[in-house]
């Protein structure tokens, strides 16, 4: 039997507060639930941040997206203004899971737990996000930090993500099948200044690629990814590709991305 408080907090300041003990928020529920059901996690307080006003929606200027915590996957991928301004974020959300894990889940649900298949944490390194919580501004750079493991501190609420706007940017990933997680996902992005490559579901965390970085920043072009050597010493093996496979993919799918930016 699963025994814990269920509270609902109608602002930060009080989710914060309720946060003491073995508690942690709720937001979509998609990954927090199946984790409890399956015994993976137990806590002692469930806090629902769902009805936190001013945590969900999206802000655009010339410069930024900035996207609300409980904002849903369905909204990122139908805002016309993130379609706009940055297309590649529209099509992250779309191919995220399936239509009823894109209408739960929330985007400061999947940056907060971190998953190493995971699509938006690629996004947040590539687009040079800013993390914005109940208690400061975290770059994406130093946010992830490991494995299901990020820079939030203990009652440390996500409130927004904001993302620069890049010159071009795409994001192109090779699905599970089942799951639609990335076996391996890669964000480019390119600044009036650097090039940004962001690589999910290969490694044990989201990372970036300095060395497709560097080849890209030289020749912004597919060509310029093919004297690139991907090294398969820190890459995932496991039942559904080995480490070469994925170091290939890393390669296949950086070419697809410059391709369609
Ligand atoms: C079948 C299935 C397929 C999926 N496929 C994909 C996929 O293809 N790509 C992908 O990227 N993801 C995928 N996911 C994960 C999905 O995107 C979830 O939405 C996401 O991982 C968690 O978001 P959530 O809002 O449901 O968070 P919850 O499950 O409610 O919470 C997850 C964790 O984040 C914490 N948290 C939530 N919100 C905040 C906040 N604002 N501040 C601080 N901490 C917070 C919670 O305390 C909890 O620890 C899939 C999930 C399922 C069930």
């Amino acid at each position: 039997m699963k025994i814990f408080n269920f509270k609902s907090a109608t602002n930060t300041k009080d989710a914060a507060k309720m946060a003491t003990g073995r508690a942690t928020f709720l937001a979509g529920g998609m990954t927090l639930l199946p984790a409890m059901k399956l015994r993976l996690a137990a806590y002692s307080d469930i806090i629902n941040i769902k009805k936190i006003k001013g945590l969900s929606g999206i802000k655009v200027s010339s410069k930024s997206i900035k996207i609300g915590s409980t904002t849903t996957h369905a909204e990122v991928s139908s805002s016309k203004e993130v379609g706009k301004s940055i297309s590649s974020l529209a099509v992250l959300a779309d191919g995220i899971g399936d239509p009823q894990v894109r209408n739960r889940g929330t985007i400061g649900g999947s940056i907060a737990n971190n998953d190493p298949a995971a699509d938006y944490p690629s996004a947040c390194l590539a687009l040079k996000a800013t993390i914005h919580t109940n208690k400061r501004k975290i770059p994406a750079d130093k946010f992830f930090k490991g494995m299901f493991e990020t820079d939030l501190k203990k009652a440390e609420l996500i409130e927004a993500v904001e993302f620069e706007v890049p010159e071009k940017s795409a994001y192109v990933k090779y699905p599970n099948p089942a799951s639609r997680y990335a076996i391996v996902g890669v964000y480019v992005a390119k600044y009036k200044n650097e090039v940004r490559v962001a690589i999910t579901g290969a490694g044990s965390c989201v990372y970036r690629s300095k060395e497709l970085e560097s080849a890209l920043s030289s020749n912004f072009s597919p060509s310029a990814i093919d004297a690139v050597r991907i090294s398969n010493k820190e890459l995932n093996s496991d039942i559904h590709a080995s480490a070469d496979y994925r170091a290939h993919l890393i390669k296949v799918m950086t070419s697809k991305a410059v391709s369609n930016c």
